[in-house]
């Protein structure tokens, strides 16, 4: 019926019906997959993360694997091309390096929004998935290659230097690379939120249409694997130079602006200020310490792109024009408020790496400074964006962010100054 995508209607399989099994009351004999221990420094005491959904008798966890690509994975299941019941062979599949255990791991204050043992289910658990508990890794570590041409242009430019082994010759930058999918301790989130975990529990099951009704009815079960994008960390250099202090270490923390970072829109600083923290990633690195970009996805200050465009449109169609001093304003006036991004979860990715102090912090951004300090980790420098790197039409955020509260190391603009900053028009190519 159908030709060249592969999936002939004819061929599909009917998708298997499972009998379903409700998990919103508690079993008799409590949670099969055993209880969790929610930052017991030991992977034994501390429990296996069960979240998947091939055996619904040995959950302990709220939701599920791979974020929002659960959904895909439902219509994979749905059309038939994808066995419900697969589990995964992981041989070949371990960390490239090895990371961890930390102090902060046996801390359950320290991290509360990702699985700590998430890389090394393989090896921590190797005895339940002997007798067939479906364990998923929550983390997966490799090893890449990165060619950027602003990164091969600062190569040819001096700024740069090819060492043959952080950068190869020719410009190849070498990173270690890490996944991380989100794995929430709801009273460790609620906590950082300042709010009950009823109030957290509430909220999510609302807000989700209902899609995890354990939410609400299964306060026994402390772990929610929620439908969210999650993390990618570049290392460049020597991880284990992270916990010596005798060596420097450069942090850039990302969110993620596909308008930019992936398509070099101009609108704002995302993609000039993330190849400057990788440029200063690699100089750290190359003085014998090391380097980390974090990349969370979570577009639009996690609002979501469509949220964002429709701001563009506010902005640039408002009386006088787009301006830095309506900035914010038209962000709340669209979306109810200015950013949803909660940088209170951000530090838990470093403290997996083991991270307790930065040298060099490559962000402006005042909540991610506050959030790293108020978890522990100290900031020696915040690194601005050199001005030359910002496009002439990110002026009106960048300027905007300097006057709310974002480090700079010139005057801030005041509101005067603020209203003088515009950006480009709609009509005006
Ligand atoms: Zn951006």
């Amino acid at each position: 019926m159908s030709e060249g995508n592969g999936l002939a209607m004819g061929e599909l399989k009917a998708p298997k019906r499972r009998h379903i099994v409700l998990a919103s009351h508690p079993s008799r004999s409590g949670l099969k997959g055993g209880p969790v221990q929610w930052g017991h420094g030991d992977p034994a005491q501390r429990g296996a993360i069960v979240a998947t959904v091939t055996d619904p008798n040995h959950r302990n966890a709220i939701g599920t694997h791979s974020g929002s690509y659960s959904v895909y994975r439902a219509l994979a299941v749905a059309s038939g091309v994808l066995d419900p019941d697969h589990k995964p062979d992981f041989t070949n599949t371990a960390p490239t390096i090895a990371i961890g255990p930390h102090p902060s791991w046996a801390d359950p204050e320290k991290i509360v929004s990702l699985d700590p043992f998430g890389a090394l289910v393989g090896e921590v658990y190797a005895s339940l998935l002997t007798e067939g508990i479906d364990l998923r890794p929550t983390i997966a570590v490799t090893r890449a290659h990165i060619q950027m041409p602003e990164l091969l242009e600062a190569v040819r430019q001096g700024r740069i230097k090819e060492d043959g082994e952080i950068v190869k010759p020719g410009g190849d930058l070498v990173v270690t690379k890490a996944a991380v999918e989100p794995v929430w301790h709801l009273p460790g989130v609620a906590q950082r939120l300042g709010v009950s975990e009823d109030d957290l529990r509430y909220a999510l099951f609302e807000q989700t249409g209902g899609m995890f009704p354990e939410l609400v009815t299964r306060p026994d079960v402390k772990v929610f694997l929620p439908p969210i994008g999650g993390i990618t960390v570049y290392i460049i250099g020597d991880l284990a130079t992270i916990t010596d202090p005798a060596r420097p270490l450069a942090v850039r923390v990302h969110d993620e602006c596909n308008g930019s970072d992936v398509f070099g829109s101009d609108i704002c600083t995302c993609r000039p200020y993330l190849v400057h923290g990788l440029e200063e990633c690699i100089a750290t690195a190359q003085q014998g310490g090391a380097g980390l970009i974090v990349y969370f996805r979570k577009e639009g200050r996690a609002l979501g792109e469509v949220t964002k465009f429709l701001v563009y449109n506010a902005r640039k169609r408002q009386v006088g024009g787009d301006r830095a001093d309506a900035y914010f304003a038209r962000t709340e006036c669209v979306a109810g408020v200015q950013d949803v991004r909660f940088q209170e979860l951000m530090p838990d990715v470093l403290h997996w790496l083991g991270v307790t102090r930065i040298d060099r912090f490559v962000s402006m951004s005042d909540m991610k400074y506050n959030a790293l300090v108020r978890s522990g980790i100290e900031i020696v420098e915040r690194v601005p964006i050199p001005d030359e790197l910002v496009p002439p039409d990110a002026r009106v955020e960048i300027e905007a962010k300097k006057a709310a509260g974002y480090y700079t190391d010139q005057v801030a603009p005041t509101e005067e100054d603020l209203a003088q900053i515009k950006g480009r028009g709609l009509e005006q190519s």
